[in-house]
């Protein structure tokens, strides 16, 4: 199994440090040609405004959608989240639209109302998961396929749609590889 992190803007070392830590093979992904091979790809959080814009000047913003038709797999954490969501409130930098939801920008405030707390994960079960939101989107609407893993004050804050998963949250930034096993499982699960 191979696993591309987007690496045009955002925390991409602290992802890469996870999927090594789980022993999987990692690649930096910038190109279209960065995608070949790739089962499954994380989208870092940072500020969605720039990496959507480097994705556009980069052509992965046809290449990424096109390889997810052909079954890659796709993780979003935050910005990448807003990335892969339908609609977004708040402006909308330019987006991928993959998956049937709609996200509210900084809806939890600005960077000093950024916060750490423990979410209950019934698929994953004992204990709570440390989450990390940073100026952080929440969900607002999910379509019938979307299925919520996790919510926050009665908003989805985990979700995935077959092979599309996302986070409100950074889970690269708490001691704690659930996420990102998770991740994995999906891909294995229909390969
Ligand atoms: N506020 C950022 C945005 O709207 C997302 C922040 C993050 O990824 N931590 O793009």
């Amino acid at each position: 199994m191979k696993i591309g992190v987007l690496a045009v803007q955002g925390d991409v070392i602290e992802h890469r440090a996870i999927l090594r830590r789980l022993g999987v093979a990692d690649v930096e992904v910038r190109l279209p040609g960065d995608l070949a091979g790739v089962d499954g790809l994380i989208l870092p959080g940072g500020e969605s405004t720039t990496i959507g814009k480097l994705m556009v000047r980069y052509g992965l913003d046809r290449a990424i959608p096109e390889q997810v038709r052909r079954g890659m797999a796709l993780y979003g954490t935050c910005a990448g989240m807003i990335l892969m969501a339908r609609r977004a409130a708040g402006g909308e930098p330019p987006m991928l639209r993959l998956m049937d939801i709609t996200v509210i920008r900084n809806a939890y405030g600005r960077q000093v109302d950024s916060f750490e707390t423990d979410l209950d994960v019934p698929v994953f079960g004992p204990p709570p998961l440390r989450a990390v939101f940073i100026r952080a989107p929440v969900m607002d609407q999910a379509g019938p396929g979307v299925e919520v893993l996790a919510s926050l004050d009665g908003r989805p804050v985990l979700a995935r749609e077959g092979r599309l998963l996302v986070s409100s949250f950074h889970p690269e930034l708490a001691p704690d590889d659930r996420v990102h096993r998770y991740f994995l499982d999906v891909i294995r699960a229909d390969t």
